[in-house]
């Protein structure tokens, strides 16, 4: 089995469009497919009728943006019904929201002395509903401001940079409820990425499972192999089962590539075997 579970197309901040990322999957090797473009939907029916065509198993799946002590965490849903009322509703909420913070981020890279920086970003834009500060960071790049996509993190856009724009996503009981109505499984995404102290790592995993949260990512494209190991142990502390993903972006952009991923640890349970 080479699950890959975390990854996007042109639907959200990807640049592959859904069909193309699962000829890319394929040829890779996956067996079990889920795109999980940020807060939308909208490319699930594409990339599940170009899985079936390929004769991979998919599963439906997002991820999506939340707020939780202040800080930004994603939750992916995995086997989430893309039908679901409840979903669809507060997904477009959070791209709307997202339209307000990219104008706001605009104006914050005006004053650093970028202008025309949220026209810029639109022409990376490749969804109607979605924009990020990936399309940002792709127009500074372009325009001579950054070597790469990190760069412009680590130097403008990253929590706490100049051009940084704190901004409220959903709740986690929020995301977490939305991905159960909708008949899907809550996945903490890269854990070992949020600026949290040990102390509130366990209390964001305590509410997790409070919340009826079963799963975290532990093989992911934004874990160091450190890492894997590392939260292969929070897995087993917490009894969580493990989920495996690229988050892959972009052709040479980021660090893994479709079905490129070690797999899971020994002796983790896999989060989709509930679904095989
Ligand atoms: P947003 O959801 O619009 O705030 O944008 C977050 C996205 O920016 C993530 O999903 C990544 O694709 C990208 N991103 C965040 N931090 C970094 C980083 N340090 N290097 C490269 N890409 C990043
Ligand atoms: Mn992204
Ligand atoms: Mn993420
Ligand atoms: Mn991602």
């Amino acid at each position: 089995m080479n699950a890959d579970l975390h990854c996007h197309s042109n639907v959200s901040d990807g640049v592959l469009s859904p069909a193309q990322a699962a000829a890319r999957a394929r040829a890779a090797g996956v067996t079990l497919w889920a795109l999980t473009d940020h807060d939308t939907l909208a490319g699930q029916d594409e990339a599940r009728q170009a899985a079936q065509a390929l004769g991979m198993s998919y599963l439906c799946g997002v991820e999506i943006s939340v707020t939780w002590a202040a800080r930004t965490i994603h939750i992916v849903g995995l086997h989430v019904d893309p039908n679901c009322a409840a979903l669809a509703t507060g997904l477009r909420a959070l791209c709307e929201g997202r339209m307000q913070r990219a104008r706001a981020i605009g104006d914050a890279l005006e004053r650093l002395g970028v202008p025309n920086a949220y026209e810029g970003a639109l022409q990376y834009v490749t969804s109607p509903t979605l924009i990020s500060r990936t399309h940002f960071a792709r127009y500074l790049v372009k325009q001579g401001m950054a070597a790469s996509i990190s760069d412009v993190f680590g130097r403008f856009l990253g929590d706490g940079k100049p051009g940084y724009v704190p901004h409220r996503w959903a709740s986690l009981a929020d995301a977490l409820n939305w991905i159960k109505q909708a008949g899907g499984e809550a996945v903490i995404a890269h854990p070992g990425r949020y600026p949290y102290t040990p102390l509130q790592y366990d209390a964001l995993f305590g509410q997790f499972i409070d919340l009826g949260g079963k799963a975290i990512e532990v093989v992911t494209g934004s874990h160091t192999p450190d890492q894997y190991q590392e939260y292969a142990d929070v897995a087993r502390r917490f009894g969580f089962e493990a989920s495996r993903g690229s988050d892959f972006h972009a052709p040479g952009e980021g660090r893994a590539d479709l079905g490129s991923l070690p797999p899971l640890p020994a002796g983790l349970k896999p989060v989709w075997e509930r679904w095989l």
